[in-house]
């Protein structure tokens, strides 16, 4: 058997940076959910993508819980959530006792169709809060979004945690909504093994979150609460990962959009096979390179012709809205969400991939294109 090729894996530099900070931290003896690195790896995030604020916590699932909590957002409240996502965008919406109304995409960004938000704001008007995500590191269409999020006084949270290093129009994705959330999990463009970080343009939102975040801990020696807490900061150990894994983000989004580049040559003029689209606001990290298949040959094919020569690879995410445990709440749509998922693969996008490797996988594709 051939050496496995996975879809997305952990890639530390080969320079050592991750374990030169998790020494320091070692060496000081800051092995808790606080220290140097914790603080300077917010810090770099920030500079990074130019948000006034971060918060680091122990995933992006809990960066999504405390923004909404921080939005205000609680029982009873409604949350516009996209359908096609990961379950980790909507479950935090049910931890806060609130109701989410799935929005479906569009074609042309796979992202929140602006369509669908608007009418759902027609069937809504009171919503509390609007999360928008950047599915598989392209960027939603935000102008657009936040002018609707602004028509109605809708807090907007952006789910980026597939999309750090992701532009729109020039513009960090994360720092338009009034939070933004990145997730450092093994799968991710970068990783600290897990772990998220939240950012905003209110510092004292942020403050705030590092507070729930470390049990709401009033400040007296005698333990004092007067506030629901969390357990969600960041470990100093990880942190040190993070700043390390930042060192090498740029190059990892060169290598990603390498090999999207490299599928688009090889596959592109096959018949009925339609890459994601890249639009021209966009600049992407191109974390997962996905296809639609519109042809003979469907994404059950090319799961099972790969699966056969070790060789990972995944359908689009299924949208929360064929979900049984989400099937009861709203959704406004037509259905897009629903073709993609039937029809879309993401293939192998693991940077570590070399040239043989990237070829190994367009061959088995394309013999199944010769029969
Ligand atoms: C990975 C992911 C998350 C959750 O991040 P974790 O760090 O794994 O909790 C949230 N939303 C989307 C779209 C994701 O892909």
């Amino acid at each position: 058997m051939e050496e496995k090729i996975y879809l997305a894996s952990p890639h530390m530099s080969d320079e050592g940076y991750e374990m030169q900070y998790i020494q320091e931290a070692f060496e000081t003896n800051w092995i808790s959910p606080l220290g140097k690195n914790v603080d300077e790896f917010e810090n770099e995030i920030s500079a990074k993508v130019g948000s006034q604020a971060a918060a680091a916590l122990s995933s992006g699932t809990a960066a999504i819980h405390l923004a909404l909590k921080a939005a205000g957002v609680g029982e009873g409240d409604i949350v516009f959530c996209p359908t096609l996502t990961f379950s980790a965008t909507a479950n935090p919406i049910i931890y806060q006792n609130a109701t989410p109304v799935f929005i479906d995409s569009d074609y042309e960004t796979w992202n929140m169709s602006l369509k669908a938000l608007e009418k759902a704001f027609e069937k809504y008007p009171t919503v509390k809060a609007v999360i928008v995500v950047h599915l598989y590191g392209l960027s939603a269409d935000m102008d657009k979004i936040m002018g609707i999020c602004k028509k109605h006084n809708a807090v907007l949270i952006e789910d980026a945690a597939e999309s750090l290093g992701a532009y729109y129009k020039g513009k960090h994705t994360g720092t338009f909504g009034d939070y933004g959330v990145f997730s450092f999990n093994g799968n991710k463009i970068i990783t600290t093994s897990g772990g998220g970080m939240l950012i905003s343009g209110n510092e004292e939102k942020i403050a705030k979150v590092r507070f729930w975040a470390t049990q709401a801990r009033d400040s007296a020696r005698h333990y004092q609460h007067s506030e629901l807490g969390y357990n969600y900061r960041m470990s100093n150990v990880v942190a040190g990962i993070g700043r390390g894994q930042l060192k090498v983000l740029d190059q990892r989004i060169q290598k990603k959009k390498y090999i999207f580049e490299f599928y688009k040559r090889e596959l592109g003029d096959l018949e009925g096979v339609q890459f994601m689209p890249v639009n021209e606001w966009n600049e992407p990290n191109y974390w997962l390179s996905c296809i639609m298949l519109r042809g003979k040959v469907k994404p059950h094919d090319i799961m099972e012709a790969l699966e056969k020569e070790n060789i990972e690879s995944r359908p689009i995410w299924k949208p929360m809205h064929m979900q049984p445990f989400f099937a009861e709440y709203d959704f406004i749509g037509t259905g897009v969400s629903e073709k993609l998922f039937e029809n879309g693969v993401c293939l192998p996008s693991d940077t570590k991939m070399t040239d043989d490797e990237l070829k190994r996988v367009t061959n088995i594709i394309k013999r199944l294109w010769s029969v």
